[in-house]
């Protein structure tokens, strides 16, 4: 259970930093943001994208990741956090996806998962792909936007990079940022 709630948390975390900061030449991350890029420019292609296709890249990164636990801990508790946690890291590319899905186009389970709000709805994500794109980040349940963005967790870590480091989040140029229409 807190490994699903966690996930959730950790993807709408990633999903705020790769759409706000960093370019396509990004050492690691640079491919991630440019295809999170393309996602905004045309939300509607990713229900098209094959699921084997959207996550072997992040599969591959979690197995090494994941790799030198599973050898070297016997924990049953903490191998079944893991387990879970990364698990729905790596499937909410896919749970994204169908957020992307007309209902007629989707598995009976995926529309039960999603009518319990056990995994995010496409109304919810709807949201992101709205003005002012700076909310709705979360593409597990997306339970934690609740907080994130009532409490402007997300506004407030933005004006501390800023103030900190100078670097202005893309959310703060719309609506004339390049990819997010
Ligand atoms: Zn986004
Ligand atoms: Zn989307």
């Amino acid at each position: 259970m807190v490994g699903y709630v966690l996930a959730d948390l950790f993807s709408g975390i990633y999903h705020w930093a790769i759409d706000n900061y960093g370019c396509a030449k990004t050492p690691i991350f640079g491919t991630q943001i440019r295809l999170f890029q393309l996602h905004h420019e045309t939300p509607w292609a990713i229900a098209r994208q094959q699921m084997a296709k959207s996550l072997h890249v992040t599969a591959r990164v979690l197995t090494f990741m994941v790799l030198p636990i599973v050898l070297l801990c016997s924990d049953p508790v903490l191998l079944g956090f893991v387990g879970v946690f990364v698990g729905f890291i790596l499937f909410s590319l896919q749970i994204h996806a169908w957020a992307h899905c007309t209902k007629d186009k989707l598995p009976p389970l995926v529309v039960a998962l999603q009518h319990c709000r056990i995994i995010v709805t496409s109304s919810k994500h709807a949201a992101h792909h709205r003005p002012p794109y700076n909310s709705n980040y979360c593409i597990v349940s997306g339970t934690w936007d609740l907080f994130l963005d009532k409490s402007k967790f997300f506004v407030a870590l933005e004006k501390v990079f800023f103030f900190m480091l100078g670097v202005r989040p893309r959310s703060w140029t719309e609506p004339k940022s390049e990819f997010q229409k």
